[in-house]
């Protein structure tokens, strides 16, 4: 699904505000307000065509993109000596309605696609599915998490059945325990309960939606699953995606497990403790049978890089996603351009500047690479496709930086750290803050997840220390209700809209220069050092890290 990404924290001025010289005395090369305006308005203008993947406004965008990274010096990043990877896509569509059904002692029960479930197309590259009479198993919340001494499927053999599962992690509701209480882990994540269930062979894995744990409504589970699907192309998808994925509303899986003897919130309270078993629904079984219809489409990330002077292959990254939604329906002004200024043209001009500010200073020990992603807005793919097929190691990936819509409201007394708690980059982050009077924000909804939602997330997943660094709320000018408010207001007015456009008399960049600033000291520190930033114990990233410590010195 695509849920709110680039939530950016990201606000307008209410009013024009002069701009302020913004050189912190950290960072040694020099930073240009003026050419990041030059970059976003050039990435966001109409002739961009809101930079669609696999249309002419990915050509000109990555042709921008490249043509900047290249007048600054930097060499090309991609395989092959390009500037491009290639990243092919599969597109995939369900052809007409469903078939979708429960039985129960053989009464049938009919799901209709959208209201009471939703699933996915099948990115197992298939041409249909057809699933008959498969038993349906409640397996709690679908964890298996050998560092926190948790199993919900106790060794059973779930080979061809339909799982159940509930949305967010086990102690959610308790508001405290072994996943962090209300903070959600990336066992809550959607996307990790369907990457378990490939690895338990289920036919299908169905999360039980609630509006709370999940923290979006049904009509987003419906709006983002039920149309066009992306993944990268995978040699075995299967590993990854069981062959259902999908959802269904909480009041059906309640009617469902009454009529299988079985109570929704006992199980619940059951599902809470390590104690939890699968429990098998006698007499109930799930059918599916429906068409796909796919395509491969073609798209590319760009990369530049810096290699180092005494340890090249270690890799400091610093990424933003190029892609924005294109040409779509049209707004109330008759606009049909998502235009993506803030989304992401700021992260682009943000990384090409930082690109600028290394290529002009003294070579950095290790080496320093700009990747500009496509299809995040399809679902992270150009960094998935990177870290599933990466150009640079990622075990002597010493640490990443990922950059989605920066302020454009001035100055903030704070950054802002999404998905706080998980790395000690933080710890980096803070004192490089404290050197310009600035301090921490922590992520603000820790139960909605957002640290899975993001371009560095696939590196993450993979054990690479990633930081996504927002701009600040707390601005100098309006103070925090100030920063809330045009945050309310972009969300409102421009966030995945046509309206998300360049407004040189409204925009005030200072902010985001500052932000740009602090990155680029956090990333000469850490290229200048032999220090390898890790995940913090707690961290379910952790452990992935840690296997590869051998080839890190
Ligand atoms: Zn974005």
């Amino acid at each position: 699904m695509k849920p709110i990404r680039c939530l950016g924290l990201v606000v307008m001025a209410a009013a024009c505000t002069p701009s302020v010289n913004t050189t912190t005395t950290t960072a040694p090369a020099t930073l240009s307000t003026a050419r990041m305006a030059t970059d976003i308005q050039a990435v966001s203008s109409d002739a961009f065509l809101g930079r669609g993947p696999a249309t002419k406004g990915e050509e000109l965008a990555t042709a921008y993109i490249r043509d900047q990274l290249k007048a600054a010096g930097l060499q090309p990043g991609g395989p092959n000596g390009s500037w491009f990877q290639d990243v092919p896509l599969l597109q995939s569509n369900i052809v007409g309605t469903p078939t979708l059904f429960f039985t129960v002692n053989g009464n049938k029960v009919a799901l209709t696609q959208g209201e009471q479930i939703a699933v996915r197309s099948s990115m197992q590259n298939v041409d249909h599915v057809d699933i008959q009479n498969a038993p349906v198993v409640f397996l709690g919340y679908g964890v298996k998490a050998p560092e926190r001494n948790w199993d919900d499927f106790k060794g059973e053999n779930l080979r061809g059945k339909v799982g159940l599962v509930l949305i967010n992690d086990p102690d959610f509701e308790a508001g405290q325990g072994d996943f962090g209480g209300k903070a959600m882990t990336y066992y809550g994540r959607w996307t990790y309960k369907y990457e378990e269930a490939a690895r338990q062979g289920l036919a299908a894995m169905l999360v039980v939606h609630e509006t709370v744990p999940a923290s979006y409504g049904w009509a987003t589970v419906k709006n983002s699953n039920t149309n066009t699907m992306f993944d990268i192309v995978r040699q075995n998808p299967a590993e990854v995606h069981p062959p259902i994925e999908g959802w269904i509303q909480h009041d059906d899986a309640v009617t469902l497990l009454k009529a299988a003897g079985q109570d929704y919130d006992a199980l619940k309270k059951l599902a809470q403790t390590r104690e939890f078993k699968p429990v098998t629904l006698a007499g109930a079984t799930f059918s599916a049978n429906y068409q796909i219809e796919q395509a491969t489409i073609r798209s590319k990330n760009v990369l530049g890089r810096l290699p180092g002077t005494t340890h090249p292959n270690e890799t400091i990254l610093y990424g933003a996603h190029w892609d924005h939604l294109g040409v779509g329906a049209p707004d109330a002004r008759g606009d049909s351009i998502y235009n993506g200024a803030v989304d992401n043209g700021t992260g682009i001009a943000a990384v090409l500047e930082l690109a600028r500010m290394f290529a002009a200073g003294p070579r950095p020990q290790r080496s320093m690479v700009f990747a500009f992603w496509t299809a995040e807005e399809k679902g992270l793919m150009g960094s998935e496709y990177y870290a599933a097929n990466p150009v640079y190691p990622l075990e002597t990936t010493v640490a990443g930086f990922n950059i989605d819509a920066l302020s454009v409201s001035g100055r903030a007394h704070d950054a802002v750290v999404v998905g706080s708690g998980q790395s000690d980059l933080e710890d980096r982050l803070k004192t490089v803050l404290a050197a310009n009077n600035r301090v921490i924000t922590p992520d603000a909804s820790p139960e909605a997840g957002y640290f899975f939602r993001s371009d560095h997330f696939p590196m993450a997943k993979r054990g690479v220390p990633m930081l996504y660094m927002d701009s600040g709320i707390d601005l100098l000018n309006g103070g925090k209700a100030g920063g809330e408010a045009a945050d309310a207001a972009y969300r409102r007015d421009a966030y995945h809209q046509p309206a998300d456009e360049y407004d040189a008399a409204k925009w005030d960049l200072s902010g985001m220069a500052e932000d740009v600033n602090v990155l680029h000291t956090l990333g000469l520190q850490l290229a200048n050092s032999r220090d390898w930033p890790n995940y913090r114990t707690t961290s379910e990233f952790r452990p992935t890290r840690d296997k590869t410590a051998s080839s890190r010195k």
